[in-house]
């Protein structure tokens, strides 16, 4: 009777050894997926954030025209500069992101 004891016990033994792989293996992939979803929490702040930035972006402050990719993408004011106009079309340039818009004269 102790052969089958010993047998049965080892029977459940291979079986919650290979379960117990199985719930490390699916805690890791669990761990994995919360890394992802916080990653996308994180983008998904951001991104809403910076569209929502457009109702309080301001072209111009104190006469000097605000390049809107600095405010949009990082909330930052920065002036945008007219180059030489050498054409029809006035170009405005940030320095800092080296955003470009052409303006209609
Ligand atoms: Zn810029």
């Amino acid at each position: 009777m102790v052969r089958l004891n010993d047998a049965l016990k080892a029977v459940a033994e291979a079986l919650a050894f290979d379960r117990r792989r199985k719930a490390e293996e699916l805690r890791h992939k669990l761990a994995l997926h919360d890394e992802a979803r916080t990653k996308l929490r994180s983008d998904l702040d951001t991104n809403a954030a910076a569209g929502a930035r457009v109702y309080t972006y301001k072209p111009v402050i104190d006469a000097v025209p605000q390049c809107p990719r600095c405010w949009i993408q990082r909330a930052r004011q920065e002036p945008i500069i007219e180059q030489g106009s050498g054409g029809e079309n006035a170009l405005f340039k940030c320095s800092e992101c080296g955003c470009e818009v052409p303006v209609d004269p």
